[in-house]
């Protein structure tokens, strides 16, 4: 890790105190309007999400702020589809984030709205505002209207079709939803200020042509709203008071206002920004996501490794750790990025309360018990989780013939090695101390593929009469009960903490080869033949682990939520030095 990565971490961590500590700012503006009771005490919030992609962790934060909001006011959180650019939306996404929205556990009740449904009050207010003179048809072509606008720099450049009259302007946008013109010859225009140091403010399109098939209003239309013009009114209709929204469009605020005074509307809602939320490995913008399933770098919106909501779900992440995480980050006013650390570490603060231990041996080294009777069973007791005492305790079958990880057993164990090695003796979790008496070599490769093994009857349960003990415990799993399984193993998706950090490389040179690893060979407990899709465990010794839809009858797929250690607990260790 270098000096800088060192310094983000501390900032991010002290910005995660600070936010944990005080109110934020959002809060602190909503309580100073209650106070004056502006918008008669109401507190009415909306997630607007466009239809055009699956929601990521990014949209979490937001959908905690906006529904957490609402319900600590006791106001309202409304659901709006922003579908004002049909060429990219697909009613697959509306449904995938309704679904996505109640899995994270919140509710719009019957406020499910669609920006497509005031597709005509919008052209009543457009029609409004050319009455007051306010806007203008322009016939510039979209080249010519990038030249027109001018830059930060130079000033931007009058159209010459500013100054049509009230009466051609009417008739033109009348004709212009009529279908009289083709794709992007004509648009609506603002008429604010040409000189303005704010882009955003001169003349911006309110209406472009179109000809595209909306998934909901089919062809009806051949003009759609720009999202600059119909956010506000749509917000307006639906009588937001907060309108809360990430920082890009800080300068776009007094376009959001300057629509609101130009029409008659029951509500100004008051628009409000915060920093949004960027994690590291990872990718947010719904664009690249889409790039990354396209391309098949993953298997598709809901593959493990991606930070959508889908992806976590099915990773094994939890509704309230993805909550809880959102809660601890916090929101600013100043861009930053979160480490991926921090939310593993929220998964496992939720997993270790609520999954329940089992055994599994994912690189499994037969093991043979020379002095146990053959065709003997016994079924030694095992507690399902050590936090949870409510959770009880099963049954785990034990014979002569074991599996254990490989990576528990050394020939020449080096230095602080303290798990099997031959002659030594370790415990095998809630079972019987053993001895390694011998190993078998596979003739050709050499590589040791079984080891000769004696056990003490006397230490049933793990604990030597004599007092003697053992450095390790390592887990088994028996072999004749054993349940053959597919585990994945899942890395960051990206070898680098920012894979945009350099303007010059392509993202994608950053994808992790190694972010996901499948092993076929696995066998878990026999109590895990029955996984379902859903259900979290913790395998001993290696993580959390989740059933994978994928599980068939008798072959289940487990999904490595994460692993059991703990970079997150390590950084904040360092930092209270
Ligand atoms: P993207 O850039 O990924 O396409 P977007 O902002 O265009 O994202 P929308 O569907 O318009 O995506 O977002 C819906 C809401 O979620 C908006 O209010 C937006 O501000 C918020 N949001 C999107 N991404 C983030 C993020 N990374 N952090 C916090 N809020 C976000
Ligand atoms: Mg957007």
């Amino acid at each position: 890790m270098t000096a800088k990565d060192e310094n983000d971490r501390t900032s991010i961590l002290n910005d995660a105190r600070d936010s944990a500590t005080s109110r934020d700012f959002i809060r602190e503006i909503i309580d100073a309007d209650l106070k004056v009771n502006k918008n008669n005490s109401r507190v009415h919030t909306r997630f607007p999400p466009e239809p055009n992609g699956y929601l990521h962790i990014g949209h979490a934060k937001s959908i905690c702020l906006n529904f957490g909001i609402a319900k600590e006011y006791r106001g309202l959180c409304n659901l709006r589809f922003d579908d004002t650019n049909p060429s990219k939306e697909d009613v697959e996404y509306v449904e995938s984030i309704q679904e996505d929205v109640r899995w994270l556990g919140f509710d719009w009740d019957d406020r499910r709205y669609y920006a497509s449904d005031y597709f005509e009050q919008i052209y009543d207010y457009a029609i409004q505002i050319i009455e007051a003179g306010k806007a203008y048809v322009c016939d510039l072509s979209p080249d010519d209207t990038r030249q027109y606008r001018g830059s930060f720099t130079l000033p931007g450049k009058d159209s010459p079709f500013r100054n049509r009259s009230k009466e051609e302007n009417l008739d033109l946008f009348t004709r212009m939803r009529a279908g009289e013109f083709p794709d992007g010859l004509r648009t609506l225009r603002a008429k604010i200020d040409m000189a303005s140091p704010n882009i955003n403010m001169r003349d911006p399109v309110m209406y472009r042509i179109m000809r595209a098939e909306h998934h909901r209003t089919g062809s009806a239309w051949c003009i759609y709203p720009m999202y600059d013009f119909a956010h506000p009114l749509s917000d307006a209709i639906e009588g937001i008071t907060h309108s809360i929204c990430t920082l890009e469009f800080e300068d776009h605020r007094p376009l959001y206002d300057w629509f609101l005074d130009q029409v008659t509307v029951a509500c100004h809602s008051q628009q409000i920004e915060f920093a949004r939320l960027n994690l590291s490995h990872t990718v947010m913008s719904k664009r690249k996501l889409l790039e990354l399933v396209q391309e098949e770098h993953v298997a598709g919106w809901d593959d493990p490794r991606m930070p959508t909501l889908a992806g976590l779900r099915r990773r094994g992440y939890t509704p309230e750790a993805i909550r809880n995480f959102c809660e601890t980050i916090g929101v600013a006013k100043r861009d930053s990025m979160v480490d991926i650390a921090l939310l593993e570490h929220c998964i496992r603060q939720d997993l270790n309360k609520r999954a329940l231990r089992v055994m599994a041996v994912l690189r499994p080294l037969k093991v043979v018990i020379e002095n146990y009777p053959e065709g003997q069973v016994e079924e030694l007791d095992a507690v399902n989780n050590p936090e949870d005492p409510g959770a009880g305790s099963r049954k785990v079958p034990f014979s002569r013939v074991i599996y254990i990880e490989q990576d528990d057993f050394r020939e020449n164990p080096p230095p602080k090695y303290y798990r099997l090695a031959p002659g030594r003796e370790i415990r095998l979790r809630y079972a019987y101390f053993i001895t390694c008496t011998g190993v078998v070599k596979d003739d050709k490769t050499g590589d040791v593929i079984e080891l000769r093994c004696t056990y003490d009857p006397q230490t049933r349960g793990g604990d030597a009469p004599d007092g003697r003990k053992v450095k390790a415990t390592i887990h088994w799993v028996s072999a004749q009960h054993a349940v053959p399984a597919e585990v994945r193993l899942y890395d960051h998706l990206f070898t680098k903490a920012n894979p945009l950090e350099d303007e010059n490389a392509d993202y994608r040179t950053y994808i992790n080869p190694q972010s996901l690893e499948v092993l076929k060979n696995c066998f878990v407990e026999p109590c895990l033949a029955q996984a379902a899709y859903g259900s979290t465990y913790q395998f001993e010794r290696l993580g959390y682990f989740c059933a994978d839809p994928d599980t068939t009858k008798g072959k289940p797929v487990f999904n490595r939520t994460v692993t059991l250690r703990d970079e997150w607990a390590k950084v904040e260790k360092k930092q209270k030095g």
